[in-house]
């Protein structure tokens, strides 16, 4: 039985105070979360993992948005699995599009981060999914299919049973565009059929997210869809009202 999970990614937002604020006020969801068994958490930016960390529940998952593959060295800007492992943190978005697009995330770099996390005993959200032009050109599995491939190259079954993987369609995020819950489906049951084939039995294990201008309104039809585990979201998650709105319709 795969727990439901919601994970707000708040990408480049809040200042640590702000953070800090959510945090708090965050407490009584969390433990509605928890009454119901579904995990909830946020990603906030590196700046604001400790706030969050120390003023939430123990309860809240807290992840990073990023880290880079290598423990320390010449590597301006990173941060290391022992830096977030020091705060106590150990869920960590991988690969998601727009450090795709802006950063040259390649599926290569996905892969030895998420190599690097799972030997750490962290657990890798790992983003995928297809631009509009790919959508359009009806590349979606094949594209969608090779980042997993890649992205999760040379792992064992053992390995992967804790890893959450986001179908998040580039032309769905921030753009109120939804994909279809059958689209949502379809291209999640395909990407449990891909792990199945790579890992077999386990692939009933590993959650599988949608993200893609989900709102309170929209979340409920997304988590009714068999193979959609959970919801990864971003604009909706930013203020308490509406993470909390997102939680209350999945109850
Ligand atoms: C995201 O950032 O992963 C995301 C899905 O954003 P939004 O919910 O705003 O589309």
């Amino acid at each position: 039985m795969r727990r439901k999970l919601l994970l707000g990614n708040w990408k480049m937002n809040k200042l640590a105070s702000e953070a800090k604020e959510f945090a708090i006020s965050s407490k009584p969801l969390v433990q509605k979360a928890k009454d119901a068994g579904i995990d909830i958490g946020v990603a906030p930016t590196y700046l604001s993992l400790q706030a969050v960390k120390e003023n939430a529940s123990s309860d809240m998952i807290v992840a990073a948005q990023n880290v880079h593959q290598l423990v320390s060295g010449a590597y301006t800007g990173e941060v290391s699995i022992p830096m977030l492992k020091e705060f106590g943190i150990d869920w960590v978005i991988i690969g998601h599009s727009e450090r795709r697009t802006y950063d040259n995330e390649t599926n290569a770099k996905c892969n030895a981060k998420i190599k690097a996390l799972i030997s750490n005993n962290m657990v890798p959200v790992y983003c995928v999914g297809e631009t509009l032009v790919e959508f359009e050109g009806g590349l979606t599995k094949e594209i969608v299919g090779t980042q997993v491939r890649d992205g999760l190259k040379d792992l064992t079954a053992e390995e992967v049973k804790n890893l959450v993987v986001a179908y998040e369609p580039v032309w769905s995020i921030g753009t109120g565009k939804n994909a279809s819950t059958e689209i949502a489906q379809d291209i999640c049951h395909f990407i449990r059929e891909v792990l199945r084939e790579l890992f077999g039995e386990v692939a009933d294990e590993i959650r599988i997210l949608y993200g893609g201008s989900v709102k309170p309104e929209n979340v409920k039809a997304y988590l009714s869809c068999e193979d959609v585990d959970g919801a990864l979201v971003g604009g909706a998650s930013l203020k308490i009202d509406s993470y909390e709105g997102l939680l209350l319709n999945i109850l």
